[in-house]
């Protein structure tokens, strides 16, 4: 039998262990371009933020994405997460809320 581990993260805005599926994937490339990524598939150095526009502007006002990156996060960027973010939270609720029982990927 094979017990399958759900991988947990942190949000880095309310601290919350949740399962890696759940969270919104924030992440600085090699070239220090930071970006949304909801494939959670892009290189580079990730972080992670509950899909709550609540979480992120947390996020924003302790800096804790830019503690999390190891990178200062330009304001210009916040506001790019932002706009991106509030463009993927409805899609990734969406997803979230459908992927129910079945944990097919
Ligand atoms: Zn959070």
């Amino acid at each position: 039998m094979k017990t399958r581990k759900i991988p947990l993260r942190k949000c880095v805005a309310c601290q919350q262990m949740m399962p890696k599926k759940s969270l919104i994937r924030v992440v600085r490339s090699p070239e220090g371009e930071v970006s949304i990524d909801l494939t959670g598939k892009k290189s580079g150095r990730g972080a992670y933020l509950c899909g709550q526009v609540s979480c992120f502007k947390l996020a924003h006002k302790n800096r804790a994405l830019d503690r999390a990156l190891k990178a200062p996060v330009g304001q210009e960027v916040y506001e790019q997460l932002a706009r991106d973010f509030l463009a993927v939270e409805e899609e990734f609720i969406a997803g979230r809320d459908q992927a129910g029982e079945d944990d097919d990927e």
